[in-house]
């Protein structure tokens, strides 16, 4: 089965463990934005270079840079063959719409947006409890209330669309995964 999945959830929510789960058990390359800006941004690129400066800033890095980048890894045979597991994008609206397009040209199309939920004081625990020292309650509050400016809008985007899951992340990671699991099951 070749899925495209997009996975959607503030820090903390537990995303990370389960697009772990997601590309062992699909065998779909999981392409992260936000770990190819950090990649190009170690190489001390020039795109690397400004992404960081944008990054730090808590902002987003442009739609045309960021449709650009996707656009050429989605390219790759291992996601025209495998499905993908996208993961910080789209960011947009801009960028769906964008997204939308350059699957349909490859003869794919996003099957479901999972939005793992996890609650903003649930969160809040959990970030303070890995006792990292970038990690005061107003940082987390700032990160979390820009997490939710800029998502909100993609939100609507897939939910208009019937291509948004909201899947509770409150629970164990065995609990959690079974419930992607049927989000995926239920809509594709
Ligand atoms: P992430 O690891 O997904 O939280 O991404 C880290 C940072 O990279 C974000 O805060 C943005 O500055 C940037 N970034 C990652 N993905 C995107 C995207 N699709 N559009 C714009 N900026 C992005």
């Amino acid at each position: 089965m070749s899925l495209v999945l997009v996975i959607l959830g503030r820090q903390g929510s537990g995303k990370g463990t389960q697009c772990a789960r997601l590309v062992d058990h699909f065998g779909c390359p999981h392409v992260s934005t936000g770990d190819m800006l950090r990649a190009a941004r170690e190489d001390g690129s020039e795109l690397g270079r400004k992404a960081g400066e944008i990054m730090d800033a808590g902002g987003l890095v442009p739609d045309d840079v960021m449709i650009g980048i996707v656009r050429d890894r989605l390219a790759k045979p291992d996601v025209l063959r495998n499905g993908v597991l996208l993961d910080g994008f789209p960011r947009t609206p801009g960028q769906a719409e964008e997204l939308e397009k350059m699957l349909a040209a490859q003869g794919q199309a996003i099957d479901v947006a999972i939005n793992l939920d996890v609650p903003v004081d649930a969160v809040m625990e959990r970030m303070l409890a890995r006792g990292r020292e970038d990690d005061t309650p107003e940082a987390i509050a700032k990160r979390l209330a820009l997490y939710e400016e800029q998502t909100a809008p993609l939100v609507d985007w897939f939910s208009e669309r019937d291509l948004l899951q909201v899947v509770d992340g409150l629970g164990t990671e065995d609990i959690v995964w079974q419930r992607v699991l049927s989000a995926i099951e239920a809509d594709s």
